[in-house]
């Protein structure tokens, strides 16, 4: 199923959790290619890499403004859905552009998921 709307899964993953991340992409290809995709920087160059066929929009870096854009996406109604892998352990530059991203994906009621179990619930509905 596609979204009717055409709105895009957003993909985030901390360094830490980007491993998680593409191994979570890898089992959701069928799933994923039916979307549009957008991600932050790096995020999205690892998924893209290893997965060459996967058409995915590139934002900034997250702690150079990417997690930000996609929250400008959350605002315009493009995002259907944001996966954002976070990683609770360790300090992060960017950490007000994080809470400002979970901030605007629970304004606009968008399904975000933080972790891998909520991911996997949510890519199934998506
Ligand atoms: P990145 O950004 O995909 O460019 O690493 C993710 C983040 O830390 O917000």
């Amino acid at each position: 199923m596609t979204d009717p709307a055409g709105r895009a899964i957003a993909l985030i993953a901390h360094d830490q959790k980007k491993p998680d991340l593409l191994a979570w992409a890898s089992r959701n290809l069928d799933r994923l290619r039916r979307h549009p995709l957008v991600a932050t920087g790096t995020t999205g160059s690892l998924i893209a890499r290893a997965h060459p066929g996967l058409a995915i929009t590139l934002m900034k870096s997250g702690p150079l403004g990417g997690d930000q854009q996609i929250g400008a996406l959350i605002v315009e109604g493009r995002i259907g859905l944001l996966v954002f892998l976070v990683d609770p352990l360790s300090p992060h530059p960017h950490d007000v552009d994080v809470k400002a991203l979970t901030r605007l994906a629970v304004v606009y009621d968008v399904p975000m998921a933080c972790n891998l179990a909520t991911a996997d619930i949510l890519i199934g509905q998506f």
